[in-house]
């Protein structure tokens, strides 16, 4: 079949690699397995050096196009400065999105455009120009199930949703403790809340709504998304569990050789992998913690390292996604303690900014994932069988941590001090012990191990059901043809 014979999809991700890599990888599958010609459509200007490489990735299916959407006018960086990260991507998204009737303009007419929850302006241009709009929702259910309830609990609840006395209870739903609560609506004033507002409140607008999980991760959030048809006046659009959508391979880098060279000589289940996703970055004080408690613990460790932020835990969102092997980074001795990558050398190597996550997940040495629990490195730790450690930093990643722990059953959460504060070295020693070492530990790999078969299963192309669900879709979308 030609090219241009094939039925034609545009997907459009917001930017930060969070929501890149499920994006793209939902367009590599329709590409090679339902055999759809797929715009890319992506916003370069923003692009950090591992989105580059990632979509230029050697291999990827011929009818996958990425196309670069002309730059936008550049926001003023006194604006984004003190921003937090929603309303960055909000601003960014708004910005380049001018672009978007023109560019689907010069395209082949698509018979639908799949865009992730910040980019719901794509409904008016696409409303314009006949084409269906599906939102791909990066996080969990339970998350989009709160996002679907947020425009009726903004009527219904006068003052700060932090000040309210029990847990907030979306039907059908595991109630969300207020601690839980994702930072976007901590605090109902500011910008970032309106914005998270403004899109939710537009998602069922959509045609249908892709969700980056399966049946059995999370079958009661996604009953009482089915079911419920009060998170609004408006009923819910159809939705697709179609996940986990993670990455499979990516090309090594020299940091990222060496550091498997490394894992390939450790015992099985002996290494804890610590990494805190594109963005994640803590406190120098943080930092020594970690690294005294690391030795404290005896245990193997690869460390995914940043330089330290005073004012964020998200410092890195928009320049790491990997500065990969970028010269600017600052060695990591100069803010470990004195000696430590010295006498670590051997049993941890730090790796700077940016490691093969998934290649790490998938070596046997690796024993537990030290997460900040962002969604996709929970998809991917819990799709290789491998049992978290549960370190949540920002946006919504206290809600997975509590998911994981309590519903799924695959991670420990640390303690921190006064609930949001530090995690001291003992703390950090114990946990580590526990999930390398303790009995615990083996109870939740054991648990791992059956989600990892569970995943696959759903992913299988003989009648898994997240595979049937993207299927089902891709059926109706030739039928338009
Ligand atoms: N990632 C990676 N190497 C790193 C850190 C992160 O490959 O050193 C990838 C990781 O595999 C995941 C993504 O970056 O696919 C991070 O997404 P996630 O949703 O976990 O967190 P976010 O970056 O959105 O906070």
């Amino acid at each position: 079949e030609s090219e241009s014979a094939k039925p034609h999809v545009a997907v459009l991700a917001s930017p930060g690699m969070g929501h890149i890599i499920p994006l793209f990888e939902f367009s590599k599958r329709l590409a090679a397995d339902h055999g759809f010609y797929v715009s890319f459509l992506n916003i370069a200007s923003e692009a950090s050096a591992a989105q580059t490489q990632l979509l230029r990735s050697p291999n990827l299916p011929p009818s996958l196009h990425v196309i670069d959407l002309p730059p936008a006018d550049v926001i003023s960086d006194v604006l984004l400065e003190d921003c937090p990260v929603l309303t960055r991507v909000c601003l960014i998204l708004q910005e380049n999105l001018r672009s978007l009737k023109s560019v689907l303009l010069s395209l082949r007419k698509p018979n639908a455009l799949v865009a992730d929850l910040f980019c719901t302006d794509t409904l008016d241009v696409c409303h314009e120009l006949s084409i269906p709009v599906y939102f791909f929702y990066t996080a969990s259910s339970a998350l989009f199930a709160f996002s679907l309830y947020l425009p009726t609990l903004d009527r219904e609840v006068d003052g700060e949703f932090v000040e309210l006395p029990e847990p907030v209870h979306v039907p059908g739903c595991s109630p969300i403790r207020i601690e839980d609560l994702i930072d976007q609506v901590r605090n109902r004033k500011i910008d970032e809340y309106k914005w998270f507002l403004y899109h939710c409140s537009r998602l069922h607008m959509a045609k249908g709504i892709f969700l980056n999980t399966w049946e059995d991760l999370e079958p009661v959030s996604l009953k009482a998304i089915r079911e419920n048809r009060f998170f609004h006046e408006i009923p819910t659009p159809p939705v697709h569990p179609v996940g986990p959508l993670i990455k499979e391979t990516e090309p090594l880098t020299e940091t990222g050789s060496e550091c498997l060279a490394w894992l390939e000589k450790q015992p099985k289940n002996s290494v804890v992998y610590i990494a805190l996703g594109s963005g994640g970055t803590l406190t120098a004080q943080q930092i020594t913690e970690v690294a005294w408690g690391l030795e404290l613990s005896k245990q193997r460790f690869i460390w995914v390292i940043r330089a330290p932020s005073g004012a964020t835990s998200s410092g890195a969102f928009f320049k790491a996604g990997g500065e990969v092997n970028n010269v600017s980074d600052p060695d990591p001795a100069s803010f470990l303690p004195e000696g430590f990558v010295e006498r670590t050398k051997e049993v941890g190597p730090v790796v700077p900014s940016w490691a093969p996550q998934i290649a790490v997940l998938r070596h046997e040495a690796t024993g537990a994932f030290w997460s900040h629990c962002g969604w996709n490195s929970t998809l991917e730790s819990v799709a290789h069988g491998v049992p978290m450690i549960a370190w949540p930093l920002y946006s919504e990643q206290r809600m997975n941590a509590t998911i994981l722990a309590e519903d799924v059953g695959v991670a420990v959460k640390v303690a921190e001090e006064g609930g949001r504060g530090t995690v001291t070295r003992e703390e950090i020693a114990r946990v580590v012990r526990v999930v390398i070492q303790g009995e615990e530990g083996k109870a939740l790999r054991r648990r791992a191990e059956e989600f990892k078969e569970s995943a696959a299963k759903a992913l299988n192309s003989h009648c898994g059901s997240s595979f049937e669900s993207l299927s089902c879709v891709a059926k109706e979308w030739k039928a338009l043809s």
